[in-house]
């Protein structure tokens, strides 16, 4: 009890929080629930061997997130940190990450996040054509089931990946991207930004293209 009484005055505190600040709309977004197709995608995942990277691998890295997200993040394929625990983002990169889901008023459990490839490559290469081709079903299979509202690519091999072209993400930002009829706003990857910290402005502008989809939230 005392429990559910501390989440609502911080619940409260925050409306009244953004209120003065303006804010006049919260993000209507579903949290995480059960989703089964979703569930045998991630377990044909688990047992995946289409291509080279399934050798090093010490856990698959599906993606997480709400299956009723408006934002789905698209990143390129798990890290040392992402293997070892089978999450995407959860290193230094993916504490960026978290917090700008924070800035634009979500939480990550408001979100979907994945990767192109969804084990890791040797050494953080970048992973190759082939492997990108072998693994794009589930990318396919998360886009059609989680059905965001826009979709936000992290880094040159997201953006390549997913819409098919050969361009850094300096020419891509900015512009209107479409996959299918799913808007695309293409930015840095976050580990980008840690070795580059003066990005993080592009990167704001960048992500903040993304409110108006969450102003009309599912
Ligand atoms: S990277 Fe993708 S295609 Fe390759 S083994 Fe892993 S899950 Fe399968």
């Amino acid at each position: 009890m005392a429990d559910m009484v501390a989440r609502t005055q911080a619940l409260m505190t925050r409306l009244r929080l953004e209120q003065l600040g303006g804010l006049a709309w919260l993000p209507v977004t579903s949290a995480p629930r059960a989703h089964p197709p979703l569930m045998e995608w991630e377990q044909a995942v688990k047992t995946c061997r289409r291509c080279r990277l399934c050798e090093g691998r010490h856990h698959t890295v599906f993606g997480e997130g709400s299956p009723h997200a408006s934002v789905m993040f698209v990143g390129e394929g798990p890290g040392m940190e992402e293997d070892l625990q089978g999450r995407p983002f959860v290193g230094a990169a993916g504490a960026l990450l978290t917090k700008i889901i924070q800035a634009l008023g979500l939480s990550r459990e408001h979100v979907y996040i994945t990767n192109m490839v969804k084990c890791r490559p040797p050494q953080n290469r970048v992973p190759l054509p082939d492997e990108l081709a072998s693994c794009r079903r589930y990318l396919d299979a998360q886009i059609a089931l989680v059905r965001p509202r826009v979709i936000c690519t992290l880094g040159r091999t997201a953006a390549n990946a997913l819409l098919q072209i050969d361009a850094p993400v300096g020419a891509l930002r900015g512009q209107r991207h479409l996959f299918g009829d799913i808007p695309v706003i293409v930015t840095y990857h976050p580990a980008h930004l840690l070795r580059h910290p003066e990005a993080k402005r592009e990167t704001w502008a960048d992500v903040r293209q993304l409110l108006p989809y969450l102003r009309r939230g599912r």
